[in-house]
């Protein structure tokens, strides 16, 4: 019994030893041939089958998009720099003209104000003003007298009550001036002498009206500050050669060249010299003469000074 039962047992595990065996063959015959339909590459067997590659895939992927993403971004800089050029070529004109344009207008609105503080702080420290004024400065009670000498100029005004009429001095002398000068043929005549403060009023308003303050101050004095308030300040012409009254045509007339040279003789000085126009105030006029009586008009005179350099107020 014992026999049978190993013979029949040894039979039993002999097919169970043969069906293993066949099942092992037709697996490992199953993944041979699998594996060379993968052209013998054990990788991509694997990674078919799904076993460790999922993880290097991720890997891959990831490793290569990055890869991807930053030779376009190389690409794409240059095309976007040159964009960016265009751009900053008009940004900056744009730029530019709207810095400009915002600049002006301060500029505009700067420089006029400026100036005008300029001024103020001018009249505030006592500082005159481009035609030699003293903005806001009040005309003074009594007139300035130097040495026993009137003065009167853009720093040193007249009071507007003062009054004298003309010279009678300075008309005596005039009148003798003429009288030799007649005998030369030269008629001369003093077509403007004393004028009151009021009519100084009228004239310089007449003027500021026509060409404005500025231009009015180079060829009129202000109210207080024309030297024919003192009475002895003669504008002198030719009788009957009216065009050169006023004029810088009068010193190349005879009779202007004889008063330059003469008028000293009997009193008067040629207020208003070339070239002394930063001490007087004044453009050149050579027909506007001062009488200061003879003896300082002679010493003015030889010395080639103005009043101003005589009084010791330049
Ligand atoms: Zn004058």
């Amino acid at each position: 019994m014992n026999r049978k039962r190993k013979t029949y047992s040894k039979k039993k595990s002999n097919k169970t030893l043969t069906i293993l065996l066949l099942v092992t063959s037709i697996l490992m015959t199953a993944i041979v041939v699998w594996i060379g339909v993968n052209d013998w590459d054990l990788n991509k067997t694997l990674k078919q089958i799904g076993i460790g590659t999922e993880q290097e895939q991720p890997i891959i992927v990831p490793e290569e998009e990055p890869d991807e993403q930053e030779s376009p971004e190389d690409e794409i800089l240059p095309v976007e720099e040159e964009p960016d050029e265009e751009v900053e070529e008009e940004t900056p004109a744009k730029v530019i003209e709207k810095t400009e344009e915002p600049e002006k207008e301060p500029e505009k609105n700067v420089t006029p104000v400026k100036p005008s503080k300029k001024e103020e702080n001018k009249s505030n420290t006592a500082t005159p003003n481009k035609s030699g004024y003293i903005e806001g400065q009040k005309l003074p009670d009594e007139p300035t007298y130097i040495n026993g000498i009137l003065l009167a100029n853009k720093k040193n005004p007249l009071p507007s009550t003062f009054a004298p009429g003309e010279s009678k001095q300075a008309r005596a002398a005039f009148d003798e001036m003429a009288a030799e000068a007649k005998l030369s043929g030269i008629n001369l005549t003093a077509f403007s002498t004393y004028r009151a403060y009021a009519y100084q009023v009228t004239l310089y308003d007449r003027y500021v009206q026509k060409d404005g303050v500025e231009a009015a101050d180079r060829y009129s004095a202000r109210p207080g500050y024309s030297e024919h308030q003192t009475g002895m300040a003669f504008d002198i012409g030719e009788v009957n050669y009216e065009k050169h009254w006023a004029s810088n045509s009068f010193k190349e007339t005879e009779a202007g060249k004889w008063v330059a040279a003469n008028a000293y003789r009997y009193g008067f000085i040629l207020r208003y010299p070339e070239g002394k126009e930063d001490i007087t105030g004044y453009m050149h006029e050579s027909w506007h003469f001062r009488y200061v009586g003879k003896d300082i008009a002679e010493e003015i005179f030889k010395r080639n000074i103005t009043l101003e350099e005589y009084l010791g107020q330049n």
